[in-house]
């Protein structure tokens, strides 16, 4: 008979990457936590119920697909479930490092709600999607045409990264400007690095270049 591989929050605690030790810590600027192991990863997301209503969706502003991804993640199909989390999401690794989880999807989970803790989401998403930069996953988008239409975005933080990369998706040319001297805005100036490091932020940026016809970043 085959094994149920999700439903395990009655099996397993909740648990988050182990925290950097201190003395480490105090000498850098890095990230706090570290990252799941294979193990850990496939464990935590194992815990999800697969809600017929699944509130941490429906409470995320990007409507990600979490049951989806989890039950993928769980069952060690890696590549298939970094590819589900970034059909919604531009910045999977940075929204698995900086978003207000407690707040949104985490803070809604079902299993949350009746005191079993909640599924690592944001621990899993970033384990995903550092997993699938390390493997060559992560691709810029090629847009199927190629429009006569050029676009200028003011602003080069997330809001403009990410609206430049759909309208190139859609086969629109794009500029971007932005009043300091590097991309990110918030992401790069505005988070500290143990939050969220910089080379994070930078491979993002990064994969702007690779963009066929990507017009280019102007800063003044
Ligand atoms: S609300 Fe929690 S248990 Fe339900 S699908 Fe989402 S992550 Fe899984």
């Amino acid at each position: 008979m085959p094994t149920q591989p999700m439903l395990k929050f009655v099996k397993f605690d909740r648990d988050m990457p182990a925290k950097r030790i201190a003395d480490e810590r105090k000498r850098d600027f890095q990230e706090i936590y570290s990252e799941f192991a294979k193990e850990k990863a496939e464990e935590q997301s194992s815990r999800c119920s697969q809600c017929g209503v699944p509130f941490c969706q429906s409470h995320c502003p990007l409507h990600n697909n979490i049951p989806d991804w989890l039950h993928l993640t769980a069952t060690g199909r890696l590549k298939e479930a970094y590819e589900v989390s970034q059909q919604t999401n531009t910045f999977p690794e940075i929204c698995g490092r900086i978003c207000p989880q407690d707040r949104l999807c985490e803070g809604n989970c079902v299993i949350e709600q009746s005191g079993h803790g909640t599924v690592t989401i944001g621990a899993v998403e970033k384990y995903i999607t550092d997993l699938a930069w390390e493997n060559g996953w992560v691709r810029p988008i090629q847009p199927s045409t190629d429009l006569d239409l050029t676009v200028g975005i003011i602003g080069a933080g997330p809001g403009g990264l990410a609206a430049a990369e759909r309208l190139r998706a859609a086969g629109v040319k794009v500029c971007v400007y932005d009043r300091y001297d590097r991309a990110g805005g918030l992401l790069t100036y505005g988070i500290p690095g143990f939050k969220l490091e910089k080379d994070i932020v930078a491979r993002r940026i990064g994969l702007c270049y690779e963009l066929q016809n990507w017009r280019g970043f102007f800063f003044f």
